[in-house]
């Protein structure tokens, strides 16, 4: 049972689910990584409600040695995705963090802070602006029903892909975890 008591102090309120990660909160966090050292924005393509889908890709290194995609928020009401996302590219943009340094010098990183901005916008839990569920697209993604997987496994295709993280949340699992990508032809999990 989840209970909540408020004493309103308007006539007006709002009560969320997860603590909120806003669109503004997600504009504010490209522009002021799009202009770090080392990091390029680019619009990997439009969500059907005309929102930008944005990656930024993170290097120092000319011919880097791993390409690592890691990608938020399909289900968009699992806002600590995000949360965990600006968390990570403050760390690997520090300037000041020796591991952070040692892995721009290496790799590359394609990031998707949120792979699903209508849903965000919309309020949704689990679903984009016309209902599909992104997590189970990945097979037959088209560009009518999810573009947002259609356009970053296009991307994919052309970067390559030597690992990916696809970061989600729950509201009852006491720990963390690391799910395989089992039942994906030619993957592997790294240990
Ligand atoms: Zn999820």
């Amino acid at each position: 049972m989840l209970t909540i008591n408020v004493t309103p102090t308007l006539n007006a309120g709002w009560i969320a689910y997860f603590a909120p990660y806003s669109m503004e909160r997600h504009h504010d966090l490209i522009a002021r990584m799009a202009v770090r050292p080392g990091v390029t924005l680019s619009m990997l393509g439009e969500t059907l409600d005309g929102q930008p889908l944005d990656c930024l890709s993170i290097t120092d290194a000319e011919t880097p040695a791993r390409k690592l995609w890691l990608i938020a928020r399909q289900h968009p009401g699992e806002t600590m995705a995000e949360w965990w996302m600006e968390g990570l590219l403050e760390r690997l943009t520090d300037p000041a963090d020796a591991l952070a340094r040692k892995l721009r010098r290496q790799h590359v990183f394609h990031i998707v802070p949120n792979m699903n901005p209508d849903g965000s916008r919309r309020g949704h839990l689990r679903t984009n602006a016309v209902g599909t569920n992104l997590n189970r697209e990945w097979q037959t993604p088209t560009l009518e029903r999810s573009p947002e997987v259609y356009r970053v496994l296009e991307a994919m295709h052309r970067t390559g892909v030597d690992f990916c993280l696809d970061v989600h949340g729950d509201e009852a699992l006491p720990h963390n975890f690391i799910a395989g990508f089992e039942g994906i032809p030619r993957s592997r999990t790294i240990s």
